[in-house]
């Protein structure tokens, strides 16, 4: 049989996760990635301005572990466990709210750290090829065949032939595009009515971390919340999320020390005045908005995994964490049609003939578009529960404790 090829779009977290998945399953892999390799010194800052740090739970890591339990370890290895969150009220007390009694956790990482060590891994497979400064334009589905920009060379034209093209390229996902020009797609977008604007809070003079570092911290105000992750230098990134009528009348960086002093006093004494200015006046505001599509494929030639299937509002901490479980749960599935097709498994979905690939998609498809759907939603209910209704749980636990 020739060999398989499949062709990754997006050299982000899932997409480099799925080179890997796919390359240990027999599978000759291109992933073409439209920024520059951002492991190198020169190009360390191209990484897109999300969030600078995340947090991986169980969803993600499990993904991690069945490809290899090394790269887990090593993906822990980077990261700083949070084993509940911390709220503080605006009269400065903290309430700790363990997420586990038996411990569970989830855990803080560096974003750049963690596509790094992706890359690392999908590179230093002998059937994974990488090529950045590539940016996806088109595909004619039908004929297997990817067309890309290539950016190095002034945009010129560069067509790949593919069994498969995976569309790990985000939420504004033109694989995506492609495949609703091609066939029958449901699709929705919507933006919230909030944004987000992000801070640091550095380490003590004395070198240590400024809050417990075992904790999301959130600063939940209504309306508006401040959340913060912490980061292996002992400094943590803070996110402010608030409606962008607030940061209409927060307009300048003269105005946003005086809302944090009174929101927000004790953060922005760890934080500092100057710097809070500074990178108020800085650093971006960034939208929130969310995907749902149906279905996830394109017969047995393209499928698209992570926020360009269903990216999702943050609040629930399970975007990235989603599309590795998309990865895991696409693999499982295929070696399940490998097995019942074949009666044992060579583990090499590579094997899978074109009709079984469609099998799988479809089945895939089937039951990942119900599930992410959920997620979306339950990631919007979800600010609800970290701006405003962890107060009162809160208030209640204080309430028992002073009762007891
Ligand atoms: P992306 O990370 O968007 O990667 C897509 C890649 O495709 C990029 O490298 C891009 O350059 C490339 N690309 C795009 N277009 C093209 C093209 N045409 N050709 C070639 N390449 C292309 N998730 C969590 O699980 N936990 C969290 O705590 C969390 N916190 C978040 C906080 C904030 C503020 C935000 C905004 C998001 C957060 N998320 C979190 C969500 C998480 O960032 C996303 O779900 C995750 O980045 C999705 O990964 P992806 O690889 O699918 O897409």
């Amino acid at each position: 049989m020739p060999e398989r090829r499949v062709v990754v779009v997006g050299g982000g977290l899932v997409g480099s996760l799925a080179a890997c998945y796919f390359a240990r399953r027999g599978w000759a892999v291109d992933l073409y990635e439209k920024r520059p390799d951002i492991r190198l010194p020169e190009h360390s800052g191209a990484a897109e301005h999300r969030s600078i740090n995340l947090a991986i739970s169980e969803r993600g890591l499990s993904a991690l572990r069945r490809l290899d339990p090394a790269l887990e370890a090593r993906v822990h290895a980077l990261a700083i466990p949070m084993h509940g969150r911390m709220i503080h009220t605006r009269d400065g007390q903290q309430s700790s709210q363990r997420y586990d009694v038996f411990g569970k956790h989830i855990n803080s990482i560096g974003r750049g750290a963690l596509v790094r060590l992706l890359l690392d891994e999908a590179g230093s497979h002998e059937r994974v090829t990488l090529h950045f400064c590539h940016e996806f334009a088109d595909a004619d589905f039908a004929a297997g065949r990817a067309v890309f920009r290539d950016l190095a060379r002034g945009g010129e034209h560069v067509a790949v032939d593919a069994d498969l093209i995976v569309g790990a390229d985000g939420a504004f996902s033109r694989v995506r595009q492609r495949m609703m020009a091609a066939g029958m797609m449901n699709y929705s977008q919507a933006y919230i009515e909030h944004g987000y604007c992000e801070f640091s809070m550095p380490a003590t003079p004395a070198g240590g971390f400024a809050l417990d570092p075992n904790h999301l911290h959130i600063w939940p105000r209504g309306s508006f919340m401040l959340i913060a992750l912490p980061n292996p230098d002992r400094s943590f990134t803070c996110t402010l999320f608030m409606p962008w009528s607030d940061f209409a009348r927060v307009a300048t960086a003269k105005d946003i020390v005086p809302f944090f002093r009174a929101h927000f006093p004790d953060a922005l004494r760890l934080m500092g005045e100057d710097s809070v200015r500074a990178e108020y006046a800085a650093h971006p505001r960034g939208s929130l908005m969310y995907v749902k599509c149906s279905p996830h494929t394109h017969a047995n030639r393209a499928v698209i995994l992570g926020d360009a299937a269903h990216a999702m509002v943050p609040f629930y901490g399970q975007g990235m964490n989603c599309g590795f479980e998309d990865v895991e749960v696409l693999d499982r599935i295929m070696l399940a049609v490998l097995l019942q097709e074949h009666g044992k498994s060579s583990g090499q979905t590579a094997d899978l003939s074109d009709d079984q690939l469609r099998r799988a998609l479809d089945e895939y498809s089937a039951a990942r578009a119900v599930d992410t759907s959920a997620i979306v939603d339950l990631a919007l209910d979800n600010y609800t529960e970290m701006r405003a209704k962890v107060v009162d749980y809160a208030y209640l636990a204080r309430k028992h404790l002073e009762g007891a």
